[in-house]
């Protein structure tokens, strides 16, 4: 079965720590996990714990899952020639975590040795309608063409930047690359809020029903961290990948 699970970045408002973040969505349903370190920050903390003692029960709770992600951090900083340090640091994590995927931000790399540091897990994330580059597939398939890395496709990103047409078209050039999915959706408050509470669920489910059945990643934010309501906004895409 296709794996569908949350990102820990739908905790990030309620200032959970990752250890109660993957705890609580181990709880759910979930049968995937992206463990999300937005800023370098963040990445510390993680670091911080996998080094830890209290990581002997995280780990535990990650077993359970049959796939898990790691987003490296895109938040106020860049990779530049000063930082590529860094990416051992993520490599590190990554293995730690047993992660199968590492998310990028394609349009934070300045340096164009950040490619050397980077292995198979590697997958780029297309951008949304804000960002100048790596919103289209031209440019995304210039990546892969040129690294062999994969694509981690954001259903709302491609929402807010194409038409339904343009969006699906998207997803058949590109769906041999595609490693993971992003679902989340809009509606007037947010811009990535819960598929279930957002107004464009019919476009979501028409481009998510174009994907190959790669694993699922929700990254919604939730109203509460009630496990009900991660239960329901996961049964309600599962539903449709059934
Ligand atoms: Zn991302």
């Amino acid at each position: 079965m296709q794996p569908i699970g949350f990102t820990t970045g739908i905790t990030r408002k309620f200032k959970q720590s990752f250890a109660k973040s993957i705890n609580l969505i181990a709880k759910t349903k979930a049968t995937s996990i992206e463990i999300s370190a937005r800023t370098l920050r963040e990445l510390r903390k993680l670091y911080a714990l996998i080094n830890s003692d209290r990581f002997y029960g995280v780990e535990k709770n990650l077993a359970q899952f049959h796939y898990i992600s790691f987003h490296s951090p895109w938040s106020g900083f860049v990779f530049n020639f000063q930082n590529l340090d860094l990416l051992e640091r993520i490599n590190e994590i990554a293995n730690k975590i047993n992660a199968k995927n590492i998310v990028f931000h394609p349009d934070i790399i300045r340096d164009c040795r950040f490619y050397n540091y980077i292995d198979e897990r590697a997958s780029f994330e297309n951008m949304g309608k804000g960002k100048d580059d790596y919103n289209d597939a031209k440019s995304l398939e210039q990546l892969h063409e040129s690294y062999g890395n994969k694509l981690v496709l954001d259903l709302q990103h491609l929402w807010e930047t194409f038409s339904l047409d343009d969006g699906q078209k998207f997803i058949t050039e590109t769906r041999e690359y595609i490693s993971e999915i992003h679902v989340s959706g809009y509606n007037e408050s947010s811009i990535h809020c819960l598929f279930s509470d957002s107004i464009n669920k019919k476009e979501i489910l028409d481009l998510l029903k174009k994907c190959p059945k790669k694993p699922i990643i929700l990254k919604g934010a939730p109203n509460s961290l009630n496990i009900d309501e991660l239960n329901n906004e996961l049964e309600l895409i599962l539903e449709y990948t059934a």
